[in-house]
């Protein structure tokens, strides 16, 4: 079962993945003052994996996804619904922060999509949770905005399901409605992930 996941990597492991994107200059965001790749966060076997948008500041300072505000934000919401971050695994669609915060170029998501699809191909969550509209955007195909995806479940690969919700940043500066539809997202989060586990329990031979 474990080996299909690995087939469409051309990574032989996610060490091997890490290992790449740390060394990466494929796009114009190596040179553009990044201090640092900041691959990912966590559990590289977790069943729930957050995907944002780049590294900030902060982030680009600690080589670690949301550890600023919106990642204390976020550090929050996952506690809120039982979890610890180290239980589940967070990353970006970009590895390297774009300078001033800007937003993440077509060109530049294109060449970094390779380590996102392996972190998730190598992961196989059972949710998967978009952050905003850049990852959800990549990850669901799809143009149609957030406030009109958030909070549904829609299918995502093989036996998992995807789930947007509003970026942190964007509670952060939107405020009390805004942080109430993300906490109402995070419910159904945790309802889905305790279904789709699961369901695929049985398919998992040590956790069956
Ligand atoms: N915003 C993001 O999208 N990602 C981070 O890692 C931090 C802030
Ligand atoms: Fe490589 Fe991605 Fe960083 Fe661009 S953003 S240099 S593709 S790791």
């Amino acid at each position: 079962m474990c080996v299909s996941l690995v087939v469409e990597s051309p990574f032989a492991s996610f060490e091997e993945l890490e290992r790449a994107a740390l060394a990466c200059t494929k796009c114009p965001l190596a040179t553009q003052g990044r201090s640092q790749v900041v691959f990912g966060d966590g559990d590289p076997a977790a069943d729930l994996v957050f995907v944002g948008e780049g590294p900030g500041a902060e982030e680009d300072k600690q080589g670690i996804p949301f550890v600023g505000r919106a990642g204390r934000l976020l550090t929050g919401l996952i506690a809120d619904i039982g979890l610890r971050r180290d239980e589940v695994y967070i990353a970006n669609v970009v590895k390297c922060r774009p300078p001033g915060n800007r937003d993440p170029l077509p060109d530049e998501i294109e060449a970094c999509r390779p380590y996102l699809e392996g972190q998730l191909g190598f992961i196989d969550p059972a949710v998967v949770v978009t952050l905003g509209n850049f990852a959800t955007k990549l990850l669901l195909e799809t143009k149609d905005g957030i406030t009109k995806l958030r909070g549904r479940e829609f299918p995502f690969r093989q036996r998992g399901v995807l789930i947007p919700t509003l970026h942190p940043s964007a509670v952060l500066r939107s405020g009390g409605t805004a942080l109430a539809q993300a906490r109402a997202d995070f419910v159904r989060v945790k309802r889905a992930l305790r279904r789709v586990s699961a369901e695929r329990a049985p398919a998992e031979g040590a956790s069956a």
